[in-house]
């Protein structure tokens, strides 16, 4: 029986790690969840899955969520605040930590389990991209297992050599013989719209992707493939390579999830529904393979497989990723930085969909020079880009 703490267990990640938990409930147990503010959903799990320990950020909603569970007769013991969450993430009980908090919110506890050296099971991207290089020596030096739950990067994983899965960072993809990793996207909702109507792109809009259900951050991040850039960055550290090993191919159907590409020729792909019950699944029971509540892929019903190459005007977030990639670390943590300010400032229609570009253009100029290595550093230019950021936002009124 092992036991689970999920971070961010009402989000759209949370949920799904949850329905695949229930299908298995002989194997693993639901240590301790957590939440920013949802009281009511967090209830509702807790009554359900009966963890010993529910947190949530929110001194308030933590109370309202210790009265409701007391008067339902839960033994469920309640914490709040960041400290709660990031103890839960390093508790001595916890088998493993499924990092499912959206934005640079999820750094500190992400890092919590990764310095007690659990089995780190890895959705929050933006980790990796504000502190790649220190939350990989972190994984070293204590020997923490880190999954990804990134479909792509999940896909890419499973890809891989056994020997390199685990010791991407003892190795080098060109020691076993691989030439690139193809990072697959579906283009999101805008792959046929016309340029000129961008400006004019609704929230609702945005966050209707085509293929995916998801939270609202990320899916507006998949409509100006801005989450493709972040997955960008978050290849390059967890399978310890260099921009030009990645390459970004727009695959619309989203059912090869992404691949890798061998020096004699062969391309190793993963295929699937798009649906992350299949990766939280895989990492779950990792080496070994456990049913998801997922439908088999039917090949007799299968449309085309197309793949084309994403533009540049189309997609300037993406490339603005890319060359945050290759200029370092304080580029992307100025970058992740800025795009959270412009995403939230965009889902409160307080800018235009083509500003979100224009903010996280001017925020990558301004801080590129930046180099951070200590944690400290990382949050101060984290906060110093959200800053100028929202300096920005005024300049699109
Ligand atoms: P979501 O918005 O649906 O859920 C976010 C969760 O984090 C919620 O439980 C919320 O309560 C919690 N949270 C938000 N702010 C917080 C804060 N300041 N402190 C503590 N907790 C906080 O997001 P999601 O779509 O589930 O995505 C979660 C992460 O997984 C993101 O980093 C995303 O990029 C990544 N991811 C998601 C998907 C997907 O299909 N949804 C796929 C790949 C990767
Ligand atoms: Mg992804």
């Amino acid at each position: 029986m092992r036991q689970v703490v999920i971070l961010g267990s009402t989000g759209s990640i949370g949920v799904s790690t949850l329905s695949v938990l229930a299908a298995h409930p002989q194997d693993y147990k639901v240590l301790a969840l957590t939440a920013a503010t949802q009281t009511k959903k967090l209830l509702q799990q807790c009554l359900e899955f009966k963890p010993r320990y529910a947190a949530m950020l929110d001194n308030n909603a933590a109370k309202m969520l210790a009265a409701e569970l007391k008067h339902a007769g839960s033994h469920t013991e309640v914490l709040s605040g960041i400290e709660a969450l990031c103890q839960l993430a390093a508790h001595p009980d916890a088998d493993m930590v499924m990092a499912a908090i959206v934005g640079s919110a999820g750094l500190l506890p992400t890092l919590a389990a990764v310095e007690q050296g659990k089995t780190v099971l890895l959705a929050n991207k933006e980790a990796l991209v504000m502190s790649g290089e220190l939350f990989i020596s972190k994984v070293k030096q204590h020997g923490a297992t880190l999954l990804p739950i990134d479909s792509e990067h999940n896909a890419i994983f499973q890809c891989l050599p056994a020997n390199l899965q685990l010791n991407t960072h003892a190795q080098t993809l060109q020691d076993f013989g691989i030439n690139k990793l193809l990072l697959t996207g579906s283009g999101g909702p805008f792959l046929c719209k016309a340029l000129t109507e961008f400006s004019q792109i609704t929230p609702e809009q945005a966050v209707a992707h085509p293929n995916w259900s998801m939270g609202h951050k990320i899916s507006v991040d998949s409509a100006t493939m801005m989450n493709k850039g972040l997955e960008f960055i978050e290849a390059r550290w967890l399978f310890n390579c260099q921009a030009d090993d990645i390459e970004v191919v727009i695959h619309p159907q989203s059912i090869i999830h992404s691949m890798v590409q061998y020096s004699d020729g062969s391309v190793l792909a993963q295929l699937g529904q798009p649906d992350m019950r299949t990766p939280i699944a895989h990492a779950l029971a990792f080496p070994k393979r456990i049913a998801s509540p997922v439908a088999p892929l039917n090949f007799k019903q299968m449309r085309d497989f197309t793949f084309t190459e994403p533009e540049p005007e189309r997609y300037p977030n993406l490339y603005l990723a890319m060359s945050a990639c290759a200029a370092g670390q304080g580029a992307t943590t100025a970058l992740n930085a800025a795009n959270e300010v412009a995403v939230a400032a965009f889902l409160a229609k307080q800018i235009r969909f083509t500003d979100i570009a224009r903010i996280n253009s001017n925020s990558l100029e301004h801080f590129a020079g930046f180099q951070v290595a200590a944690l400290d550093d990382i949050l101060a230019l984290d906060q110093d880009a959200r800053q100028y950021a929202q300096l920005q936002l005024r300049k699109c009124v």
